[in-house]
């Protein structure tokens, strides 16, 4: 009997996110707040894939977010409060 051996599914990640002053909402173009992750396709082929939102349009659309399962990465928290709603 021959074994067949082969690799576990990879997910590429993007790198490490760190959110600066000069990072821009996907959406609108304002200061980003949050950066998640979200899983497009399946298996070793798939991606994860970073969007950017301000505080508005992730409060938006953070229901569906969730609902995909797109990962929070990082956070910019508002300036003049120790924490970010999300
Ligand atoms: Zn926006």
């Amino acid at each position: 009997m021959t074994a067949v051996l082969t690799a576990p599914p990879q997910t590429r990640t993007a790198p490490a996110a760190t959110l600066t002053a000069h990072d821009r909402c996907d959406r609108c173009g304002a200061q980003v707040r949050v950066r998640v992750l979200i899983r497009m396709g399946q298996g070793r082929h798939a991606l994860r894939l970073p969007l950017d939102f301000c505080n508005h349009h992730y409060n938006e659309h953070s229901i569906a977010l969730n609902r995909i399962g797109a990962e929070i990465v990082a956070y910019l928290p508002v300036e003049g409060k120790s924490e970010v709603y999300l």
